[in-house]
């Protein structure tokens, strides 16, 4: 089987809470989705989906992405769309960013994968080790009253892992998640996520006012790896990384200095087949792990699926929902249930019934030999 052309698309995954908020003002109603189809010499044709979450999030921006696929896709025509990591390495050697442009060439081949095996992705990557992965929400800056509201809200909806936005003001903040944990049962995993953006006094000045008897998880407090793995130290939270975990070396890196946890995003390490690797390290090295993406919508949830349903439940956190948080809906894919989980479907490849191309419109280019 060879790859004889990839059609690439765009559409405007609309928020459907209206703005997204994150730290330093960093605010969206919806970000431009990149959708990938490669198709092959047989009937098999491969599907992918993700967004990049602005330009001031990651080292990748929409445009960057796809002047990166316009150098990337000629490289892989003729290729074995089976063989992902043998695609995925070529990438690497043909370019060392691009990070979310390889990861839709990776997830569509191991869509093509599944579909030519006539298995759903997760088997191909261990099996189904969990059968309803818990999807999380994502509590935004606001009063904290109505940030409160919304995490009931979402609870009483089903949902048992929340990440509540941090990393503006430290004491408003650590109020607010305080909050919000003493309004939700134990059970519910809540995690602070301050998304890179304070410092490391900024960052123990919100783990000092949330209180010693509050312990919520401390999702990538500062931009570097130190000084996430100060706070840890001087804090004695579990510290979960994110923005800051791209390669190996980086997760190798964290776990020495006292790191507990990783957020893997797909198109921030490459694809399935890089976020398997760390994933299975993860695990291995007895992290907790969530599996997320930047920004997207069906796809990208029923892509995460894949890899969520195939980690060890005893180390899994939680997964996005993107298909709950964004819409259009291009394909019929998972959605949360009223326990706040997601069940993979067993469709061979990523798990996605049929792509609604017209609402994909025109392609934005076309690439073939
Ligand atoms: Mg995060």
């Amino acid at each position: 089987m060879r790859i004889t052309d990839i059609t690439v698309y765009s559409y405007i995954a609309e928020y459907n809470g209206g703005t997204y908020s994150m730290s330093n003002g960093r605010t969206c109603t919806g970000q431009p989705s990149i959708v990938v189809r490669i198709r092959t010499d047989s009937d098999i044709e491969g599907w992918a989906e993700n967004a990049p979450l602005g330009s001031d999030y990651l080292p990748s921006s929409f445009t960057g992405e796809l002047a990166a696929l316009k150098e990337l896709g000629p490289q892989i025509l003729g290729l074995d769309p089976r063989c992902p990591g043998a695609i995925s390495a070529k990438l690497d050697r043909a370019m060392m960013s691009g990070m979310s442009a390889k990861s839709v060439i990776d997830i569509a081949c191991w869509d093509i994968l599944g579909k030519a095996t006539g298995l759903p992705t997760h088997i191909l990557l261990g099996g189904r080790l969990f059968d309803a992965p818990p999807a999380f929400s994502v509590i935004g800056f606001g009063e904290i009253p109505v940030a409160v509201q919304k995490a009931l809200a979402e609870h009483a909806k089903g949902v048992v892992a929340m990440q509540v936005k941090v990393g503006d003001d430290p004491l408003v903040d650590a109020r607010r998640a305080r909050a919000i944990r003493e309004a939700l049962p134990e059970s519910v995993n809540i995690f602070a996520d301050a998304n890179a953006s304070w410092n490391l006094s900024q960052a123990l000045i919100f783990a000092r006012a949330l209180g010693q008897d509050v312990t919520i998880p401390f999702e990538q407090p500062c931009r570097s790896l130190s000084d996430c793995a100060q706070v840890a130290r001087l804090t004695g939270l579990p510290i979960i990384l994110d923005e800051c975990i791209v390669t190996m070396a980086d997760l190798v890196t964290a776990h020495a200095a006292g790191i507990t946890g990783v957020n893997i995003k797909l198109s921030r390490v490459g694809g399935i087949t890089k976020a398997r690797i760390l994933r299975d390290t993860a695990v291995a090295l007895e992290m907790n792990v969530n599996i997320d993406d930047t920004w997207g919508c069906a796809l990208t949830t029923t892509q995460n699926l894949q890899l969520a349903a195939s980690t060890r439940p005893d180390r899994l956190g939680a997964v996005d929902c993107f298909a709950e948080w964004t819409h259009p809906l291009i394909a019929e894919v998972p959605r949360m249930q009223v326990n706040g989980r997601l069940t993979p479907s067993s469709v061979p490849g990523n798990g996605y019934r049929l792509i609604n191309v017209e609402m994909l419109g025109e392609p934005l280019f076309y690439i073939s030999k």
